[in-house]
């Protein structure tokens, strides 16, 4: 008898988690490492949302809260969507989970019989792929090129579709590239979905973070008959600073919803005091976004001119969330220390054993010549960083 099951088996562990993990423990060991490599805010929560937590647990606000949330934070997310997008949603159409990565992996176990074909633009978040397996379904790639800014090409889309299509996932502003879909995209795939009955899994985690001219449209708002076909998945990770503590949700029609939280009844809930503290998130003064926005766009913008000039590397100006994604495909075959470069995927590795900057190679986003750099770090620590990674790679043969 093997000891694992196959569906574990057939999967990868995170890339982006198992770099964090080791750039931490490196630290521990007295090790000066700059951190590029896991995404979040480098900000600290606002303190009036670390005010509710600690109320909420003063209170006694530490059992169990229905596994779909609690009415007054599904409230909260119905006038966030309201507010931010005129979607008139009812708390029964509002699942709240650990982080929007268990929102996501509940919406595909919901979903996806096996078998069942997910269109997943890639690059692409590393979690995606191993959820849709996870649920027994088949990602299906459809390829985004660097030389059109990373954007989706609908006729690309169209080509993949086949009967067995279920699900599409969208993901703008974009977890690694940056890019950020226009409302024209938007209304094209929409339209495929109803045309060929399929669903969107909507992850709008970064909506918050565009750059220049770029501006986040939801796809659920954008025509009326979208919001049925479409499962929005968010959370407070991003926009407040907030991913320890694990509030993300989707927003969706009511039987599916239903599903999730039957689901969710049997696996995980969310903590209660930190339902208080997102719903602070929600509801609270929202200045503090702009401010961390403002921050990251000229850290994007210095980060940009000094990838830029590195030489053989090219890199598509990022739209939107926090991070820059170059490519190093002609750095293959050259060498460091004797020892080949045979993939990117090793100059990646590289650039941590050696630089000591943490850094997180493509291949685990479907981009195996990519390299993605988060810009969620100090001014004087990115610029320290690159410092390394320019030094690194002139030592290279
Ligand atoms: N989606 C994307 C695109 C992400 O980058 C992340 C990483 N934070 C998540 C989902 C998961 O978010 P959370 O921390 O709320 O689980
Ligand atoms: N989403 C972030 C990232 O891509 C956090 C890590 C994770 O959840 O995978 O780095």
């Amino acid at each position: 008898m093997t000891m694992l099951s196959q569906r574990v088996k057939g999967i990868s562990p995170s890339a982006t988690m198992a770099i964090s993990t080791k750039a931490k423990e490196m630290k521990r060991q007295g090790i000066d490492v700059i951190a590029f490599g896991v995404g979040e805010p480098d900000f600290d929560t606002p303190e009036q949302i670390k005010a509710a937590g600690i109320q909420a647990i003063a209170e006694g606000f530490t059992k169990y809260t229905p596994p779909a949330g609690t009415p007054e934070l599904r409230e909260a997310i119905c006038a966030k969507h309201w507010r931010d997008y005129g979607l008139e949603y009812h708390p029964n159409e509002i699942v709240v989970s650990v982080g929007a990565k268990y929102a996501l992996y509940a919406a595909f176990q919901a979903l996806c019989d096996p078998g069942d074909e997910v269109l997943l633009p890639a690059p692409y978040w590393v979690s995606y792929s191993e959820q849709i397996k996870l649920a027994g379904a088949v990602p299906v790639v459809v390829e985004t090129r660097e030389e059109d800014g990373f954007n989706l090409d609908p006729a690309r889309v169209a080509e993949k579709i086949t009967p067995r299509t279920k699900v599409i996932v969208l993901n703008s502003p974009n977890n690694p590239t940056g890019a950020v879909y226009s409302p024209d995209i938007l209304r094209e795939i929409g339209f495929l979905a109803i045309k060929h009955d399929f669903f969107i899994i909507s992850d709008e985690c970064y909506e918050m973070m565009v750059y220049d001219d770029a501006q986040h449209f939801c796809v659920a708002a954008l025509e009326p008959e979208f919001k049925r076909q479409t499962l929005l998945v968010n959370a407070v990770s991003k926009a407040y600073a907030m991913t320890g503590w694990r509030i993300g949700w989707v927003a969706c029609q009511e039987p599916i919803a239903r599903a999730i939280n039957a689901l969710q009844g049997h696996s995980a809930t969310a903590g209660s005091m930190n339902q208080r503290a997102a719903r602070a998130a929600l509801t609270g003064p929202q200045e503090t976004i702009r401010e961390m926005v403002a921050e990251f766009d000229q850290r994007r913008r210095y980060m940009f001119e000094r990838i830029s000039a590195w030489p053989g590397v090219t890199c598509a100006r990022p739209q939107g969330a926090f991070y820059m994604f170059p490519n190093f495909a002609s750095y293959k075959g050259r060498s460091f220390q004797g020892q080949e470069i045979r993939d990117i995927d090793y100059l990646g590795t590289l650039m941590l054993d050696q630089a000591h900057v943490a850094v997180v190679p493509g291949s685990g986003f479907g981009a195996p010549d990519y390299i993605r750099f988060s810009y969620a770090n100090s001014m004087a620590n990115i610029k320290a960083g690159l410092d390394r990674v320019e030094a690194f790679l002139r030592h290279l043969d």
